[in-house]
């Protein structure tokens, strides 16, 4: 058994599709039975297959089936899992210092992820980023930049939004199973608006952004007042809510309307960015510069950190030790970013992005074609789904669980659990993304 050959890319575990036992096998099966004596049910796995290993568009669980992998650690590992510079750059760093804490004693690395930031992010005005954690970290840290810097404090979101799970962050999300339900009361001042979702828009999708815009103007206007809304924050492509890609002109309409009344935008670009959609932000394809951007996972290669970015005069306007954390731009995982960034340069992931596309797309729509119950496919680059008409989980669930038996790893999404997503590693070869195609192929035919 030979795994350990070299690719391109350097990536270590041969980029094929291997099923040496059912999935999950027996010893995942076993590890499952100690997750479930050891771990709070509440954390929830959507194939529980115990990875050993990863490399580029390979998961390995520990049974020694190789998994494709559509999912990216809901696209967090864009550059691959472990991909080769981010392996050096963490080594490296972990052998010289793990932990200062950069608010007591800082160090480079921070400062140049924050330079990076402010480079790549959208505009060519002064900014600033801090670093955090989590995504949702970000989204918090945001709205407390917004609001102390407009001294107003109603934030407005969109229906299908997911901003995170913290107290804050649920009160941003829309979707109440599996997020909110029964973790109120929420946090206060969160106003809701309608999204531009084409598919499902009542008269259609002709009328969708003049429609949608009008709602919102109104729902702000009538029920919120214009002059108390700190920010607007909305994902240029939602994500969770299942890869709704605003109607054309939609976001442009609420950013120039927001720049009027002197309301932040915020764009959540958590999922979105580095890459994901074929540009390094996707709210460049929606032609907004937002205010502020929110980012974490496909920034560091699969360590956890996250950021805000946004115009100097709004990120400086918070006194001094109003922003941070313990561990907020923790060295390991800032040399990780400055690694992932190096290689999504250096190997011009937004291309491989628009690449995955292309030949993803016309495989999509050949299904939706074919099967009637498919009523709509989307997304942008490597951040593309379809969406089932009906209005149910069912079939997303059978056709991610036929897809999970078959050794690739696909996730579901949006409000009504009814759309499966795609989100590849932005390195996979073609022949995996085929494959990968082919068991999607052969398990809607399983089950539709
Ligand atoms: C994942 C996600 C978040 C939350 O990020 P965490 O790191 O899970 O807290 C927020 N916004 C969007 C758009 C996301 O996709």
């Amino acid at each position: 058994m030979t795994i350990e050959t070299t690719q391109p890319h350097g990536v270590r575990i041969e980029q094929r599709r291997v099923l040496r036992t059912e999935v999950p096998g027996p010893r995942s099966r076993e590890l499952h039975a100690r997750k479930t004596a050891a771990v709070a049910s509440g954390v929830g796995t959507t194939l529980p297959a115990y990875i050993a290993r990863a490399a580029g568009g390979i998961a390995v669980d520990v049974d020694g089936n190789q998994l494709i992998d559509f999912g990216s650690g809901i696209a967090v590992t864009s550059v691959g899992n472990s991909a080769p510079r981010v392996v050096e750059a963490v080594q490296a760093q972990v052998e010289d210092f793990t932990h200062t804490c950069f608010m007591i004693t800082p160090y480079e690395q921070y400062v140049a992820v924050a330079e990076r930031l402010n480079e790549l992010t959208p505009g060519d005005h002064a900014k600033r980023s801090a670093l955090f954690n989590s995504g949702a970290e970000a989204v918090e840290n945001a709205v407390k930049i917004a609001r102390h810097y407009t001294g107003r404090t109603a934030i407005v979101a969109f229906d299908h939004a997911y901003h995170g799970r913290t107290n804050l962050t649920m009160a941003l999300t829309a979707k109440n199973m599996p997020y909110k339900h029964k973790f109120g009361p929420f946090a206060g001042e969160i106003h809701r608006a309608p999204m531009a979702y084409p598919y499902r828009w009542p008269t259609g999708r002709a009328t969708c952004a003049d429609e949608a815009f009008e709602a919102f103007t109104t729902t702000v206007r009538v029920q919120v007042g214009a002059e108390n809304v700190a920010a607007v924050i909305v994902e240029p492509i939602q994500g969770e809510g299942g890869f709704v890609v605003p109607a054309p002109g939609f976001l442009r309409k609420v950013a120039e309307w927001c720049a009027a009344e002197g309301i932040l935008l915020i764009a959540d670009e958590i999922q979105t960015g580095f890459c994901r959609t074929g540009d390094w932000f996707a709210s460049t394809h929606e032609g907004i510069v937002p205010d502020l951007i929110t980012t974490a996972k496909g920034l560091a290669g699969g360590l956890p950190l996250a950021a805000v970015t946004g115009r100097a005069e709004v990120m400086d306007a918070v006194h001094t030790g109003g922003l941070g954390g313990t561990y907020g731009g923790n060295p390991i995982a800032c040399a990780a970013a400055l690694a992932a960034i190096d290689t999504m340069q250096a190997d011009d992931l937004c291309a491989a992005a628009r690449r995955i596309e292309s030949i993803m797309r016309p495989r999509l729509d050949a299904l939706a074609a074919k099967y009637d119950q498919v009523g709509d496919v989307r997304g942008r680059g490597a951040m593309l789904a379809i969406e089932f008409a009906e209005p149910s989980s069912a079939l997303a669930s059978a056709v991610a669980a036929a897809c999970h038996r078959a050794g690739l790893i696909v996730l579901t999404a949006g409000t009504f659990g009814n759309v499966l997503r795609f989100l590849p590693p932005l390195v996979i070869g073609e022949d995996l993304l085929s494959e990968g195609l082919d068991v999607l192929e052969a398990a809607m035919g399983e089950v539709l």
